[in-house]
């Protein structure tokens, strides 16, 4: 097995027992849950966020991940820990830097996971959750809410591609290093 190894173990409230240890710029990660802070920065599931000193938090809504699978629940914080790796909290970003720092994000848990030895079959409960379009529907922002109804069919082609994005970076990685970047389809809607 290389790199990360995961304890996948969950308690009775259905989340993860031990959440992956993740350091930014030499401050450990702290792990919030909270729906309300997910929620008021108009993400869904988690979100990175620092406080006032520089401190890397990742609110995570608890609704959300005691429902989601534990190794959907690793995939989104290595999501979170990368956009705090690579200081993507510190610069104001366009649409498109946006949609690629969560392609990146995306790409990188992806490799984490892999690298972990997670089995086809772990891998695809990631995927089957970042498909499902129920569980999205039931854990959006009252923001995200409105941009679905505005425009359904966008929203549910988001999760699609994302999940597609997902099983081509599973294909990238097996048996060999992941490529720095690879294009993917933008995301219009990330995990915070
Ligand atoms: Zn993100």
């Amino acid at each position: 097995m290389l790199g990360h190894a995961y304890d996948l173990t969950v308690t009775n409230t259905g989340i993860i027992k031990n959440l992956p240890v993740c350091i930014a710029e030499g401050r450990p990660t702290s792990y919030v849950f909270s729906r309300e802070e997910v929620w008021k920065r108009q993400a869904r599931i988690a979100v990175a966020h620092k406080d006032r000193y520089g401190n890397p938090i990742v609110y995570i809504d608890p609704n959300a991940f005691s429902e989601a699978p534990p190794e959907f629940q690793v995939w989104v914080i290595e999501h979170e820990c990368n956009h705090h790796a690579k200081g993507h909290l510190s610069a104001f970003a366009s649409m498109q830097v946006y949609a690629a720092r969560e392609r990146e994000s995306d790409r990188v848990a992806t490799q984490k996971v892999v690298e972990a030895g997670f089995t086809p079959e772990q891998l695809n409960r990631i995927y089957n959750t970042i498909k499902d379009k129920d569980f999205h529907q039931k854990h959006l922002s009252p923001m995200m809410k409105a941009a679905l109804e505005l425009n359904p069919a966008q929203m549910n082609a988001e999760f699609d591609k994302r999940s597609r994005y997902f099983l081509k970076c599973v294909e990238r990685m097996k048996g060999r290093p992941a490529p720095r970047y690879f294009p993917g389809p933008p995301f219009m809607y990330g995990y915070g």
